[in-house]
């Protein structure tokens, strides 16, 4: 994917921008406690076209007496593998000494450059700086407000026009982004490679080759209905010989582990005749903890007797074993059978559009302070208003008086949420807190 860098002194607005070209709200920039400031590097989508923006953060920054060659081999490494960067500067006070030795730096790098004015809501003092910002050598600046959000959209066309004149598809990469990784994880024998190779015999699916990759691959990309899916660490249960059945659970749980950390969606495959086991339960926790979406499979439908009329049964088992994963979707499936195996594709689609799917602020605040009229929080506590911040995992942001919000009550929110404005099928919800003052 194409990478453009934002590059500016300090204080010039590259943070303020960054959110705005990604499309997400500047709280989280404000956020000091340095933990939700994660996103240095993102996804920039305009009308089917992506590419990818880093915010170069304090890189450029550092005063000149401390830099390390290090940082200065990261500083060239970082410009010579980047498509193009945003250089801005300040279209309210003009330029300073620390902008001309970024624009030597970005000439000697050879990269092209999007020449950026930020901080121009004001035309007649822009015109005023204007003849300041010629100086650099790099032409007439593109004017924005990354605070108001002007002219964005001309330099977010530039960009393209840019990247598309290096000969990128823009639009392709978005596909190739919409692969939805799965893991399909669970006890040795359960029938993960049955299930698999049911998957592979369903209808409209097709195995892709993965360029570079040799028959023994560890990922299959698989299409199913023109979706692409990225079955993660198939080589673990792919043309598997009898004999190799007894490897230990220790050995498969480090191996699942893996394969979740790698995925969207993790397919837990349980084994009817057998019942949820501890294994089962700690790989569900896993999956969970570390915001992935999940499936819950009863394999081996097909042995249990007089099953119809014990879905019930096997649903409470569900609710009381993996009542942390309760969200889950849970899919009776016979591999040998290939019965339940659409379901199976659709549950794994549904959890994934779960992981991604976005609600209104509006919405939030409203069912919020609803549920909180019927159900006041613990004593002392107060709540004040909420968004959600984040995706994939869906993640929300609470303003708060400070006080601890207990386990019980970010159960309430996390029920509200799901059932009254969307269900998150599959996927979990993380929950943080911040003090507003
Ligand atoms: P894995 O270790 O989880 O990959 O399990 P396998 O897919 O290798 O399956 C283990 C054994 O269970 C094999 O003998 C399969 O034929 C059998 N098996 C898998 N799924 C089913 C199923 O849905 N029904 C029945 N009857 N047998 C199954």
């Amino acid at each position: 994917m194409p990478t453009v860098l934002i590059v500016g002194k300090s204080n010039v607005g590259k943070s303020t921008l960054f959110n705005k070209l990604i499309g997400k709200r500047k709280s989280i920039v404000d956020d000091k406690e340095g933990v939700t400031r994660d996103a240095v590097s993102d996804r920039v989508s305009y009308f089917g076209k992506v590419f990818e923006i880093v915010d170069t953060c304090g890189i450029f920054e550092i005063p000149e007496d401390l830099i390390t060659q290090k940082t200065k081999e990261n500083t060239i490494s970082m410009l010579k593998e980047a498509d193009a960067a945003v250089f801005i500067v300040d279209g309210r006070k003009g330029i300073t000494s620390e902008d001309e030795h970024l624009a030597e730096l970005l000439r000697k790098s050879g990269i092209e450059i999007i020449f950026v004015a930020n901080k121009a809501e004001n035309e007649r003092k822009y015109q005023e700086v204007l003849p300041d910002l010629y100086k650099l050598g790099f032409g007439d600046p593109i004017p924005v407000s990354a605070e108001q959000g002007k002219n964005i959209d001309i330099l977010i066309e530039k960009i393209i026009e840019i990247l598309e004149n290096k000969g990128y598809d823009l639009e392709r990469t978005v596909e190739e982004k919409e692969i939805i990784r799965v893991a399909i994880v669970g006890r040795p024998n359960a029938g993960k490679s049955s299930l698999f190779n049911a998957i592979l015999r369903s209808e409209r699916s097709l195995v892709t080759p993965i360029p570079g990759t040799t028959r023994d691959a560890i990922d299959e990309l698989v299409t199913i209905k023109d979706k692409k899916y990225l079955f993660v660490d198939t080589a673990g249960f792919k043309r598997k010989s009898k004999t190799e059945y007894k490897s230990l659970d220790m050995y498969s749980t480090v191996r699942s582990i893996k394969a979740i950390e790698m995925c969207d969606v993790a397919v837990i495959v349980i084994d009817a005749l057998e019942g949820i086991t501890k294994q089962d339960q700690k790989i569900a926790g896993i999956a969970e903890n570390r915001g992935k979406a999940t499936v819950i499979v009863y394999n081996k439908w097909d042995l249990v007797s007089h099953a119809r009329e014990r879905v019930d049964e096997y649903m409470n088992m569900f609710y009381e074993k993996l009542y942390f994963v309760n969200y889950s979707p849970v899919i009776f499936t016979s591999a040998v059978k290939s019965s339940g195996i659409s379901k199976l594709i659709n549950a794994i689609n549904d959890a994934y559009n779960a992981l991604k799917h976005r609600v209104s602020t509006s919405a939030v605040n409203a069912v919020v302070q609803r549920m909180m009229m019927f159900t006041p929080p613990p004593r002392g506590l107060k709540i004040f208003y909420g968004t959600q911040v984040d995706i994939r995992p869906p993640t929300f942001l609470f303003f708060t008086n400070g006080r601890k919000v207990p386990e019980h009550y970010q159960n309430l929110i996390r029920r509200t949420i799901r059932e009254n404005i969307y269900s998150f099928t599959g996927a979990p919800i993380f929950l943080k807190f911040k003090s507003h003052h």
